[in-house]
């Protein structure tokens, strides 16, 4: 079983909302036969896309491979929330790495936000427009004074003033649930089309040069002197391979798969809502994420359908009833969308590791790997690409500081985590309900 076909048909994109309302790109053909390049790229995700582009820009000769198509994976499925910060929280990092480097990664997630941001204004994502805002909103009452001694913190210690806390009147005027009892918003955080993105992405990387191929999956990286990568029509032999599959790399490299897990997670698209109907549930152009340890995050379309993605499955298939799972979760916050019709319904892999902090690695001297974005990748995915080119052109700074946060491995062994992964999702799903 292949995470990569499980539950898509082969060279096609999910029957999501944003698939459905694209512009795809003409095809890109097959690799075949013998080819060599600069760097070889595996995965047209966020990460892949941008690690092209950034190299094409450089002057690399660079070719890029898909298994399916470019935005397949969750780069063309996914809630579209752009949020800064890394998920370990500040806290924490602090205490992982001290003040020092925390204040570094800080930094590097800000740049995350802002690249992402900047590649909008380019003309190639005239259809891809990015809504500043976000809503980080409560669901216990005793979290609320920990959100607002947050917002202090990052604008009193890290400078960060585009935070404002909401208390409870104030989420309530903006989010019509009664579910909340307060949070933050993010006026520098936003949202935009997940899909209309990397695809936007694949229109530079092409213009800048990167010879794309799709239906080509890679069966083995061979990390000899030069690396070379296989698939079955083609061989490619390349000065650099980075691998960027995150959520569907499967068995392709053991030493990643042991640091980062795929688990799958929900989306549907209602029907479109009236103004008035939509704010009631959202009033302005916010998105919302919740503090729920399996995160409800939701926020409105253009055409005004509300996405509500929740829910997570940890095994191969996706269940048979996604309108069913996600509509649980959506009515619990939202009651008054009950009858209202869901359009749209699809689920998505991504990949997530112990600690939730990204996973970069140097597999072999040319040989790099970035994943395990843990539901944040959004930002981060297209940062690490610009990371990737850099260190590939020999400046490592920003890669050997996010190499060092320590990643570990998942215990069990490929066996028996999943089983393990389960229980303790459970365990923290279960402590939403307390
Ligand atoms: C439902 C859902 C909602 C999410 N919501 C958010 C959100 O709101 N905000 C946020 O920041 N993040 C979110 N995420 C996470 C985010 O989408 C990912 O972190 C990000 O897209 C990762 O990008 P990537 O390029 O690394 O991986 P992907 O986009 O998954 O791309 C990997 C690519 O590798 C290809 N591939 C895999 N194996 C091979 C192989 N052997 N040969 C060739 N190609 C291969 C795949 O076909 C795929 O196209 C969400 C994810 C999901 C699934």
């Amino acid at each position: 079983m292949d995470l990569l076909t499980a539950n898509d048909r082969p060279g096609e994109y999910p029957g999501s909302y944003y698939a459905a309302m694209a512009n795809p790109l003409p095809p890109f053909p097959v690799a075949e036969g013998n080819l060599r390049c600069d760097v070889c790229v595996v995965g047209a995700g966020y990460t892949g896309l941008s690690t092209a582009l950034h190299l094409a820009e450089r002057g690399y000769d660079v070719i890029l491979l898909d298994a399916q198509r470019v935005g397949f994976g969750a780069s063309g499925r996914n809630g579209g929330q752009v949020w800064p910060g890394l998920r370990m929280d500040r806290y924490d990092l602090e205490r992982l790495l001290g003040l020092d480097d925390a204040r570094k990664l800080w930094d590097i997630s800000l740049q995350s936000v802002d690249i992402v941001r900047d590649f909008t204004r380019r003309p190639e994502m005239a259809d891809c427009t990015y809504h500043p805002g976000l809503i980080h909103a409560d669901h216990r009452a005793r979290f609320v004074p920990e959100s607002s001694a947050y917002v202090d913190m990052l604008r009193d210690d890290y400078g960060y003033p585009h935070m404002r806390a909401l208390d409870r009147e104030e989420i309530r005027h903006l989010v019509g649930s009664s579910a909340y009892h307060g949070g933050f918003l993010d006026t520098n955080a936003g949202h935009l089309d997940p899909l209309r993105f990397a695809l936007g992405l694949a229109r530079i990387a092409q213009a800048a040069g990167v010879r794309i191929f799709e239906r080509s999956k890679v069966t083995a990286v061979d990390k000899g002197d030069p690396p070379n990568v296989r698939t079955d029509a083609a061989t490619i032999v390349a000065g650099h391979v980075v691998l960027a599959c995150n959520g569907y790399l499967g068995g392709l490299d053991s030493q990643v798969a042991a640091r980062v897990m795929p688990i799958n997670n929900y989306i549907v698209a209602t029907e479109p809502l009236t103004p008035d109907a939509q704010a009631e549930i959202i009033r302005g152009d916010y998105a919302v994420g919740d503090s729920k340890f399996v995160v409800n995050y939701y926020r409105f379309s253009e055409d005004r359908r509300l996405l509500f993605g929740g829910s997570e499955s940890y095994g191969y298939r996706f269940p048979a009833d996604i309108r069913k799972l996600v509509s649980k979760p959506m009515l619990e916050i939202f009651p008054q969308l009950a009858g209202v019709k869901l359009d749209y319904a699809w689920g998505g892999t991504l990949a997530i590791t112990m600690n939730r902090m990204p996973h970069f690695e140097r597999l072999a001297g040319n040989i790099l790997s970035f994943s395990g974005y843990s539901g944040h990748g959004l930002a981060m995915a297209t940062l690490a690409g610009q990371i990737a080119a850099e260190t590939i052109a020999g400046q490592a700074e920003r890669f050997d500081m996010m190499a060092r946060v320590p990643t570990p491995r998942f215990p069990g062994g490929p066996r028996l985590r999943s089983p393990l992964l389960v229980l303790a999702m459970l365990w923290y799903s279960l402590r939403d309900r307390l």
